[in-house]
């Protein structure tokens, strides 16, 4: 079977001499880094594609371990515990210490994961709202965050492949455009830098994103999600796309979400989600570079290519059309160089430097 991250059999080591230097290095704003084996193919592939710095959702017990490969190049943004079995405590008074151990371990972001599947880990631990955004819990977090400074990213919304087949039971998961609700008044309420996840999960409708960014001046969105990104910005005309980020430039941020795991590097005899994605070291290295192939390909590049990357989404939605190797269209933005250096670089940084550093805010006390 095709690797799905590499259809067209591509030697991402030897394709990355073919992209242009960058005159600043990349900041990879979203991902999930794990895994002391898989950290190290990261960084390979970081090391090829041009990015110097990643923001990860690393959980608290590996920080320290992702540090001692990354050093100073990996920052981390707090999470819960997600693999506890007790999702009630770690979402709620656990979280909270959470924040403050990340926040000692020089964390200044937040994650609020809100997506629509969180309707169902809340069913199962027999609190449907659980992970909704705006409970008392939830709150509680954000106001411990925001008393430290913390910049708050969230997950809304979904593909709107989603809401059309596996959240298609609008009674149990609302409407695409009703999960914008609580959102949108706690943008009012923390003043705070928000980063809204995956274009603020609606990369299909660049109108709706600029209306809640003219609303909301303390919004940030990262491009991040490659599968979705690129399925869905290559359905718009690029002239749209260069306007929507030169409108909104300093606003949208470069991410992959790439998910690292020791899991991809070996073959397993029951898999795992993640473990299906690879099972050798090669595929591995292959599933982490091909997101910044892909990324950089549709930011920079001239042409219409069919993405090497397999994206299931296809089939979902039209099983009679596609199976599950198939994929999109990407189509190259070919961003200029000043655009393209804002948004892979500049804008993070300089969302950075709004979150106050301790050392700072201790000596202004
Ligand atoms: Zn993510």
């Amino acid at each position: 079977m095709p690797n799905p991250s590499n259809l067209s059999g591509l030697d991402y080591r030897a394709e990355a001499a073919r992209f242009g230097r960058l005159p600043a290095p990349i900041v990879d704003c979203h991902s999930h880094v794990h895994g002391r084996r898989a950290v190290l193919l990261l960084r390979e592939a970081m090391d090829l594609y041009g990015v110097g710095e990643i923001w990860s959702m690393t959980s608290l017990e590996q920080v320290d371990a992702m540090r001692e490969v990354l050093g100073e190049r990996i920052r981390f943004i707090a999470v819960p515990d997600f693999g506890a079995k007790d999702r009630r405590t770690a979402h709620g008074p656990q979280f909270l210490e959470r924040i403050r151990a990340f926040h000692a371990q020089g964390a200044r972001i937040v994650k609020f994961w809100a997506a629509p599947r969180g309707i169902d880990l809340g069913h199962d631990a027999g609190d449907p709202m659980l992970l909704r955004l705006d409970t008392p819990q939830r709150r509680a977090a954000m106001d411990l965050a925001a008393s430290l400074g913390m910049t708050f990213m969230v997950h809304v919304a979904d593909p709107d492949t989603w809401f059309a087949t596996k959240y298609a039971d609008a009674s149990r998961y609302g409407t695409k455009r009703s999960h914008y609700e609580p959102l949108e008044r706690l943008l009012e309420q923390y003043p705070n830098p928000w980063i809204a996840a995956h274009l603020g999960g609606s990369p299909e409708d660049l109108d709706f994103l600029s209306e809640l960014l003219s609303r909301h001046a303390n919004l940030f969105l990262d491009a991040s999600a490659t599968k979705w990104i690129v399925r869905e910005v290559s359905k718009h005309p690029r002239e749209r796309v260069v306007a929507f980020l030169a409108r909104w430039r300093g606003r949208v941020l470069f991410g992959s979400d790439i998910v690292t795991t020791d899991d991809h590097l070996e073959a397993k005899s029951e898999k795992t989600e993640m473990a299906a994605k690879a099972d050798t070291p090669d595929d591995a290295f292959d599933l982490y570079a091909s997101r910044y192939w892909a990324l950089r390909t549709l930011w920079e590049g001239r042409e219409a290519i069919r993405s090497p990357i397999a994206d299931p989404d296809l089939a979902m939605v039209d099983p009679s059309r596609y199976g599950p190797l198939d994929s999109p269209m990407l189509r190259g933005m070919s961003l200029d160089d000043s655009l393209r250096t804002t948004f892979y670089t500049e804008a993070a940084r300089s969302l950075l430097a709004r979150s106050a550093p301790p050392a700072v805010a201790a000596a202004r006390a």
